[in-house]
């Protein structure tokens, strides 16, 4: 017999909203057997399970729609649609629906397993329905939902984060990147202007004028190269930086990295040797971004060697793998102590705690764009020190196959 939805009603007296307290609902057309389920669940102690009653299918419907339910027992067989055919219903009314499980008779192992498959949390038959079945069914199905459930919950909050967390940085790139391009136009011109008046071309100067403008073109220059680093930095976040491939001497890249510090090396008083072995071939490489890196690791060398050092750039076949160049950069200056070691590739990462550092040089970006444009060339970029020794920065390159000549590679967010 159908029970009528107004004939739904909390069994326990216990009619609280209390999160703790489980409510159940079951479905069957047998009272007596609807009674039994309720006083087992009873037996488990007060305020532990709230128990509603539905006769069919539609009564079943009415009070899922205005109770949230814990869990739902339903037998298989009702008499106006099967178990299944319900659990189907009440899910596709329900946000998130209860955990179900079904009521079947002996030898009907074959469709329990389908209900499970098609969703249930699990079946018990009902000739091995006790107070301890019913209890442990009812309560392991009830724990595992809520389990998935804040998993879910933490998930969509963690998704959420992680959404968030990316329009974010996608603002501050592009944050970066407008200011950098921004400053970079009137510092140009400013820069230009400087360099009209140091030349005399707007009338004559006084040498120490000429002195003073100088060291403003210095500031200007230093100004640029902090704002290129930041483009690049961005270029690699965004994966817009491209490397050409072409084949490159080994000697002609190394000359112009020299060629860039010579002006620091010289009022530096730094003797910098130059050393390639011979039969090297030629490397198929974005020959500008390999002089980037090298003049970036020879410029940090220069900076962080005493007046009168040395520094020594060399290249050599990798004596561990002959298909691999090494094009190594030593210096004789403060040397990086064990504990920065791993930490100098880091963006914006300095060491501040020697003398040369605080002359304020540098934002802590070179050495993470040498390291990926490096990577983007399949190559490695490491460093041996020893404070008060000095370091030795070292890139390694596939020689590659002059069949990749010309392949663009792009850098990958
Ligand atoms: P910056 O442009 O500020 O020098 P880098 O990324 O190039 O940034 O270097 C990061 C840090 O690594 C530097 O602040 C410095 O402490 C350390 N470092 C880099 N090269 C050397 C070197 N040749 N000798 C000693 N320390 C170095």
């Amino acid at each position: 017999m159908a029970t009528a939805a107004k004939s739904i009603r909390p069994v326990s007296d216990r009619v609280t909203a209390d999160d703790d307290v489980i409510r159940v609902l079951i479905v069957d057309d047998d009272p007596p057997f609807r009674r039994i389920c309720r006083e087992y669940l009873g037996e488990q102690g007060p305020g532990i399970y709230e128990v509603y009653e539905a006769g069919d299918a539609d009564a079943a419907e009415v009070a899922f729609a205005e109770t949230r339910f814990d869990c739902v027992l339903i037998d298989y067989r009702l008499p106006d649609t099967s178990g299944t055919g319900l659990m189907r219903r009440l899910c596709s009314v329900a946000e998130t629906a209860p955990p179900m499980i079904i009521l079947t008779g002996v030898g009907n192992e074959d469709i329990a397993m389908e209900a499970v498959h098609g969703g249930a949390a699990d079946y018990i038959p009902k000739s091995r329905v006790s107070p301890q079945s019913l209890h442990r069914a009812v309560k392991s199905s009830v724990i595992r939902s809520r389990l998935e459930r804040s998993v879910h919950e933490r998930t969509k909050k963690l998704e959420e984060a992680n959404r968030e967390l990316h329009r974010k940085t996608d603002q501050i790139e592009r944050f970066y990147h407008t200011i950098s391009h921004e400053i970079k136009t009137p510092l140009t011109a400013a820069r230009e202007f400087i360099a009209l008046v140091a030349d005399g071309t707007t009338g004559q100067i006084s040498p120490q004028q000429r002195e003073t403008l100088s060291l403003a073109i210095d500031s200007c220059d230093q100004l640029a190269a902090h704002v290129n680093e930041l483009i690049e930095s961005t270029r690699l976040d965004t994966g817009k930086m491209k490397i050409v491939k072409k084949s490159n001497k080994i000697e002609t890249m190394i000359r112009r990295s020299v060629v860039s510090v010579q002006p620091s090396v010289q009022d530096k008083n730094i003797a910098l040797k130059e050393s390639v072995d011979e039969n090297l071939p030629v490397l198929n490489v974005d020959g500008s971004r390999i002089v980037q890196v090298l003049s970036n690791l020879l410029a940090n060398a220069v900076k962080f060697t005493e007046a009168g050092g040395q520094i020594r750039i060399g290249a050599a076949r990798d004596s561990e793998c002959d298909d691999r160049v090494r094009i190594c950069v030593t210096d004789s200056g403060c040397g990086i102590s064990e504990e920065h070691l791993p930490l100098i590739f880091d963006r914006l990462y300095q060491v501040n705690d020697h003398g040369d550092y605080l002359m304020g040089v540098g934002l802590g970006l070179g050495l993470s764009i040498a390291k990926e444009i490096v990577a983007l060339h399949g190559g490695t970029l490491d460093v041996v020190s020893d404070v008060g020794q000095g370091s030795t920065f070292c890139v390694l390159l596939p020689l590659g196959d002059e069949s990749d000549d010309k392949t663009p590679a792009t850098a990958t967010t």
